[in-house]
């Protein structure tokens, strides 16, 4: 291991949720309310997780959901296996809003995330993972939907630059970061290239965040790791090593956006893994050293 190995001032990795999740995803912190949202994928559970008390609440919203993210009503935007809708946490009502794959049964949405201008961008794939069979879409404030890229097998980690002028994508099987120029007025993105290349043995590229200083953070589904990069040069500047393989996605978080939050699956483990890995499915958290951005809330 050589010395770009370790940084310096990195905590250790702290299991903060035993929560056992099958496919435990789409961590999203909301620095209005200093909570964490995350999500099990086909346990169709959305989850609140409160760090300062250490209480995880779960609703169960009939059905595969992909991500939630906080809204401008105190809501949260939901994506599901069948579209959008809107989850009030207090009444625990599900109101549903638009699917945009309503022909497309077999599809489900996965990863999503509010841009920095308070977009939802929100990805699909079906079901296995059949190629290029999903698409990215960006629902705006006005509720209209809009699809941005096609062709994609298994939309998964979004991050924007601190100067809002990139958006970096991750569609898990092309084992790379695809980058494309971002308009933050009209949240168009143009001219897409690859920028980090992941190779086989490292598992596949599935939730992504970003730093403060521009740095990308992807979580290694079946790598067991995390991976810092320079996007302009496309070099790795660090791995974080994780205690389980299937880390699934990751987003600074807490009072100061220098807790790293990070979750993880049991999905497809045999018991002998599980026996190695028994924090599999949990929420994990560090202190890297850099401070996160903050993502605004839906319609913000
Ligand atoms: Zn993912």
């Amino acid at each position: 291991m050589n010395a770009r190995f370790r940084m310096t001032g990195r905590t250790p990795i702290e299991l903060v949720l035993d929560c056992k999740a099958t496919l435990g995803e789409g961590v999203c912190w909301d620095a209005g309310r200093q909570l964490l949202y995350w999500v099990d994928i086909p346990e169709g559970t959305v989850h609140v997780f409160d760090p300062a008390t250490g209480e995880n609440r779960s609703r169960a919203v009939g059905q595969p959901v992909g991500a939630a993210v906080p809204t401008k009503s105190g809501k949260l935007l939901v994506a599901m296996h069948h579209g959008f809708a809107l989850l009030d946490t207090g009444t625990e009502e599900l109101k549903p809003l638009l699917d945009p794959e309503e022909d497309k049964p077999d599809n489900r949405f996965n990863d999503g995330k509010c841009d920095p201008a308070g977009r939802f961008w929100a990805g699909t794939m079906q079901l296995k993972a059949e190629r290029g069979a999903g698409a990215l879409y960006r629902l705006d404030a006005d509720l209209t939907v809009h699809m941005m890229v096609e062709g994609v097998s298994v939309s998964n980690g979004l991050a924007w630059s601190p100067e809002l002028d990139r958006m970096y994508y991750i569609d898990s099987p092309r084992r790379e970061v695809t980058v494309f120029d971002y308009d933050h007025e009209s949240g168009d993105i143009t001219n897409p290239r690859a920028v980090v290349r992941l190779s086989p043995d490292e598992g596949h590229p599935d939730g992504m965040t970003i730093d403060e200083t521009g740095m990308l953070w992807v979580a290694h589904y079946g790598g067991g790791c995390l991976s810092r990069w320079d996007p302009a040069n496309g070099e790795r500047i660090d791995t974080i090593p994780m205690p389980v393989r299937r880390v699934t996605d990751c987003v600074f978080g807490g009072r100061d956006l220098d807790i790293l939050y990070v979750s993880t699956a049991r999905n497809k483990l045999t018991e002998d893994e599980l026996e190695q890995q028994p924090a599999a499915g949990g929420l994990f958290a560090l202190k890297p050293g850099v401070r996160g951005i903050a993502a605004p809330p839906f319609g913000a």
